[in-house]
């Protein structure tokens, strides 16, 4: 049966990392919307021109755009088996977008998890690894940016799976190692009603 599982927190809280080791014990492969989206902007697609502005600013692509990117990817077939969403949904569009897009194919979100970490650690993290990675949307201000962007647009999603009984919250403000036994445990827990 596949799993699919969504991934979302502030940016900074580590959730690429967690995703990423996630997807790799499940063995689904992890769908990073950041990451398709800095696909299209190295290749200079025409979503690509479109994005980067966008994303440079700190501001959120617009729900249109990004939904058909996703569904493009989910679609392609090592994904038929379940996936890891790793910053998508970022919207309440977004989420309503996924949860059609899985139930035409018989799927259904299985487990939520929130990586939740507090703002001034966030800035610390983001502006030390705009230092180290380079990325153009890593300055102090498009921080400030996209965090504020995250908790108007992308928090009040905790709520709506919460009431779903999807949602499981995982402080992020620890070691890597420590923030991935509490990920799996959540997912064990999950996995366990889904396959209930
Ligand atoms: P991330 O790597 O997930 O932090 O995403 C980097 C940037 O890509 C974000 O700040 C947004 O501009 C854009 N982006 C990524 N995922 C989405 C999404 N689901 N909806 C809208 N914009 C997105």
């Amino acid at each position: 049966m596949p799993v699919d599982v969504v991934f979302f927190g502030p940016p900074g809280s580590g959730k690429g990392t967690q995703a990423s080791r996630l997807a790799s014990t499940l063995g689904i492969p992890q769908i990073s919307t950041g990451d398709l989206l800095r696909s299209h902007v190295a290749r200079g697609t025409e979503l690509g021109k479109i994005a980067k502005p966008i994303m440079d600013s700190g501001a959120l692509v617009p729900d249109d755009l990004v939904i058909r990117m996703l569904k493009e990817r989910v679609e392609e077939p090592d994904a038929t088996g379940g996936a890891l969403f790793d910053g998508f949904p970022r919207t309440v569009p977004q989420a309503a977008a996924l949860d059609k897009l899985l139930q035409e194919e018989g799927r259904a979100v299985g487990v939520v998890l929130f990586i939740d970490v507090s703002d001034p650690v966030i800035v610390e993290r983001l502006v030390r690894r705009s230092l180290l990675e380079g990325r153009t949307d890593d300055t102090p201000e498009t921080v400030t940016s996209r965090l504020r962007v995250f908790r108007e647009k992308t928090e009040p999603l905790a709520e709506l799976y919460r009431q779903r009984n999807l949602f499981h919250r995982v402080d992020g403000d620890r070691p890597v190692e420590a923030v991935a036994a509490d990920v799996l445990a959540a997912v064990n827990h999950a996995a366990g009603r889904i396959l209930a």
